[in-house]
């Protein structure tokens, strides 16, 4: 089987716990081993620095989590780090396991222009500007701080398109995904966001948003997490309908995964870990069948991403 993973937080469990291996399969959701059991795994890793925690944002914790993604992850185990098109297609030919990487949230970058080309260059290839709350850049998805994005989040926007970074929505706010979408001269993705039409909550994308995205020809990344699946029965089944409604909406060539495994506590009955996926895509290829389990489970995130990488 061929996954592509648009968003976990592997990393920020790492880089929080330096005794935790890349292996443990107790307190990891996604792991190598898990990894290994498919044709192709490409798993975007995301760097997060959760704000509000007392600790100085700055760049350097950026770079100590890319420490922790290299000597940590990438140097022991035989992962491939997708920075371009060529490598994409390397893995895609020859199979392996793969990582992207991501920043979620702008929070460390204190003289934006250059620290985003610094990131560039250490391989980040997508960044959302907020998680649940406003900083410099935007209002996120629990704050109204600038109505949208502020003046320095807009000219931000702009040199992330200029620099082929990928922008990803996942956590803005309404009035920033609007403004977000009405600048962006490229197309934008959100790694691990929902639907609103099925399961009513702020972080969850509404039908105009998920109908934005697939004009923008970019991609949905659906996460597993129970609270933005249904807050009463948060199952396979629940799950799904969010699959369904994002294809009646015409995204059926956009839509993706992006589990959030690692981020959150709770997870689905049946979905406890990456291990678990093929579950989900028995579900998937007995209702939908295999083009369109594929296009979900990978097709759809590796046509993006061999668009869009350089
Ligand atoms: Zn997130």
């Amino acid at each position: 089987m061929k996954i592509i993973d648009g968003h976990c937080d592997v990393l920020w469990k790492m880089d929080e716990h330096p005794s935790i291996h890349f292996n443990d399969d107790t307190l990891l959701h996604v792991t190598y081993d898990r990894m290994r059991e498919h044709q192709v795994y490409l798993q975007n890793f995301a760097i997060f620095v959760e704000p509000q925690n007392g600790e100085a944002l700055d760049m350097n914790r950026i770079r100590r989590n890319l420490d922790t993604f290299r000597q940590r992850i990438i140097v022991p185990h035989d992962l491939t780090v997708v920075r371009s098109n060529k490598d994409l297609l390397r893995l895609h030919e020859y199979g392996g396991i793969g990582a992207i990487l991501s920043v979620e949230g702008c929070d460390c970058l204190q003289t934006p222009a250059s620290d985003v080309v610094e990131l560039y260059e250490s391989g980040i290839r997508i960044i959302s500007l907020t998680w649940n709350y406003s900083n410099w850049a935007a209002d996120g998805c629990y704050g109204s701080e600038h109505c949208g994005l502020s003046e320095k989040g807009k000219h931000f926007v702009n040199i992330c398109n200029q620099l082929g970074m990928i922008l990803d929505v996942s956590h803005l706010s309404d009035q920033s995904f609007s403004q977000l979408a009405e600048i962006s001269n490229k197309p934008f993705v959100a790694t691990h966001s929902n639907c609103r039409a099925i399961c009513e909550h702020p972080r969850n994308l509404s039908d105009a948003q998920i109908k934005s995205i697939i004009n923008s020809r970019g991609v949905i990344g659906l996460n597993l997490v129970p609270m933005f699946v249904d807050t009463h029965k948060p199952d396979i089944s629940a799950f799904l309908q969010h699959y369904e409604h994002l294809c009646e909406l015409g995204g059926a060539k956009h839509v993706a995964l992006g589990t959030d495994f690692d981020g959150v506590d709770k997870t689905i009955h049946g979905l406890e870990n990456s291990a678990k996926l093929h579950v989900l895509s028995e579900w998937m290829t007995q209702r939908y069948g295999d083009e369109r389990t594929n296009d979900f489970f990978y097709h759809n995130w590796f046509h993006f991403l061999s668009e869009n990488l350089p």
